[in-house]
């Protein structure tokens, strides 16, 4: 409605009309005012009922200064009900569309009984009539400079909206909800340069289940993906510093990114990892080592320096966990350098 509002203003100023010009202007002042209203939480009911309210009181003046019954403005009388049952549901339709009849029938009345309009203006009416058009104009121009900004602070906050879901979709792994392989590679890249500059030691453990394609053969795949999502839970809780990091790595295999932590510290970590697993308590007849799910953990430990890049470190990494499957499954090998430095049976 508001855009009918400068349309009308231009062929009211054009057609040497300043006064209706005016009247449509402060019209709308009041209805941004409601507009306002309606912003800071008043009930949309109540504020339909005055834009109604307000678009009344334009067609009303705007008739009465334009020649009563025969004014164009009367026929603007029939949007009310509709306005109204838009706005405010039909209980006011039916109050404004009563409400238009009697002032169309009076303006009916005045022709019968030969009254004059349009009214004579006086000039402090007409310096009320300018002023609260001027009224009108300013805050019209206030109301499309502030939908415009809205419109840009409601399409940038989408957009960034947008942007951190994307971010976060292509960081976590849809199946375990932790983070996947690709944040991984990220997280080990920012500590391994974070180590280097540092000189503190950085540990990095691979964690795989045990015989988890028989636990597929015999539950099934559902229960599978069940099963690893438990995996990756007992594995979070084991994690506890800020900085400590956990990851699906791909398939049935996790890895875990343990800044500033040495090799006790990282064995430590892998024995909880290894009791929260083993506290889940997921069945497994076809297992070859326990009755229940069990995962075995390859880990190193390393001061980053320019002697070792960080996939060979990886590889050192995936070598002990190689270790821990041929040795038996079910425990803990960790390497530091290229030395097998401790073997835990568990
Ligand atoms: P090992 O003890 O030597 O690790 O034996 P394994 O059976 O665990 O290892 P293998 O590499 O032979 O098999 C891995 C299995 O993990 C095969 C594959 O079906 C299963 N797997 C990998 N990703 C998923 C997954 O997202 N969901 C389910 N349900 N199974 C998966
Ligand atoms: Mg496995
Ligand atoms: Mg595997």
């Amino acid at each position: 409605m508001l855009f009918w509002v400068p349309v009308f203003a231009v062929i009211y100023t054009l057609l040497g009309a300043p006064i209706c010009t005016n009247i449509l202007l402060s019209g709308a002042a009041l209805l941004m005012g409601i507009f306002m209203f309606l912003r800071r939480g008043a009930s949309a009911e109540l504020c339909g009922n005055l834009l109604t309210g307000a678009a009344w009181y334009v067609y009303t003046a705007l008739a009465v200064l334009t020649g009563g019954l025969w004014a164009p403005a009367v026929f603007w009388f029939s949007t009310l009900p509709v306005l109204s049952v838009l706005l405010s549901g039909p209980r006011s339709g039916v109050f404004w569309t009563i409400w238009s009849a009697i002032t169309v029938a009076s303006f009916a009345a005045i022709e019968w009984l030969g009254w004059s309009l349009p009214i004579e203006v006086g000039p402090q009416g007409i310096f009320v009539i300018q002023t609260s058009g001027m009224a009108g104009l300013l805050m019209c121009i206030y109301l499309l400079v502030s939908v415009l900004k809205k419109m840009e602070f409601n399409a940038r906050r989408e957009l960034r909206d947008a942007n951190t879901k994307l971010e976060r979709q292509a960081a976590t792994d849809g199946l375990t909800g932790i983070p996947n392989r690709h944040c991984f590679d990220g997280v080990l890249a920012r500590e391994w340069s974070r180590h280097e500059r540092s000189e503190l030691p950085l540990s990095v453990a691979m964690i795989d289940a045990d015989f988890f394609k028989a636990f597929n053969d015999e539950y099934g795949h559902l229960a599978g993906d069940e099963c690893l999502r438990a995996v990756a839970r007992a594995i979070r809780a084991s994690v506890r510093r800020p900085s400590d990091f956990c990851a699906r790595f791909g398939g049935e295999e996790f890895a875990v990114v343990l800044p500033n932590t040495d090799a006790e510290g990282a064995i430590r970590v892998a024995e909880t990892i290894c009791m929260h697993v083993r506290n889940a308590a997921i069945p497994h007849p076809r297992s070859g080592v326990s009755r229940f799910v069990t995962v075995s953990i390859g880990l190193a430990t390393i001061v980053p320096s320019s002697d070792r890049t960080r996939q060979e470190f990886l590889h050192d990494v995936d070598m002990a966990l190689y270790r821990a499957k041929e040795s038996g499954r079910n425990q803990i090998v960790q390497l530091a350098g290229n030395s097998i430095q401790a073997l835990n049976e568990l």
